[in-house]
């Protein structure tokens, strides 16, 4: 798990999602939660960067090696989603011009509908390390698998360490198809129909509407 992460690590930061110490990792580990330390570069990652959370004490009574300010988040996350594995929190320029005009992130092609599920909406802006933002994140990640964070950046949830990754991949790529389409007039998205005939050529796999696991 943790050889992913530190991969995932390198993958985000040449793929120009986080700079320097921005962005945190993190997964189930043994029980409890590997998280990249605060003012890790996710870049140059190695396994003395994370540090070992127990997932239910209170932040504030997690020790030290001091680990990602944004603990809280992740912490919510995973008491909200019992079968989610990975978690990244990147600043990918796209997701973060399009929250910037206050739009949710709607589902533009079937791959991100696969993946992703209807949408990934978008938080208005909080504070962030505050516990304030880790709970208002918790609430919309109980209906999809990643969010927006107005003025900020993204939060993406996976089974697995590689499936996190893809989906901030594909959410990035995709804000950014919507952003050049918004620019010179008003895109046409996936329809309620349209995702539905994709449940049935899926096998029903993703059904519309049902929370994306
Ligand atoms: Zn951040």
């Amino acid at each position: 798990m943790i050889e992913q992460l530190i991969e995932a690590g390198r993958q985000i930061v040449s793929a120009h999602m986080a700079r320097g110490w921005g962005g945190n990792l993190s997964g189930r580990y043994q029980g409890n939660i590997a998280i990249t330390r605060s003012g890790a570069d996710l870049g140059q990652l190695n396994r003395s960067d994370f540090v070992v959370v127990t997932p239910r004490a209170p932040v504030h009574q997690q020790r030290l090696p001091k680990p990602s300010s944004e603990l809280a988040m992740h912490l919510t996350a995973y008491q909200t989603q019992p079968t989610t594995q990975a978690i990244i929190h990147a600043h990918p320029p796209n997701a973060i011009a399009l929250g910037l005009l206050g739009r949710d992130l709607p589902a533009l092609t079937p791959d991100f509908y696969v993946h992703l599920g209807t949408s990934a909406p978008l938080l208005s802006y909080i504070t962030p390390t505050t516990e304030e933002l880790g709970a208002a994140v918790g609430e919309l990640l109980v209906s999809s698998p990643a969010v927006l964070l107005q003025n900020h950046g993204v939060i993406v949830l996976g089974h697995s360490v590689s499936q996190a990754l893809l989906r901030l991949m594909l959410l990035e790529e995709q804000a950014g198809i919507y952003l050049q389409a918004l620019a010179v007039g008003e895109p046409r998205i996936l329809t309620e129909e349209d995702m539905l005939r994709l449940d049935v050529v899926t096998g029903g796999r993703y059904r519309y509407g049902e929370r994306m696991p």
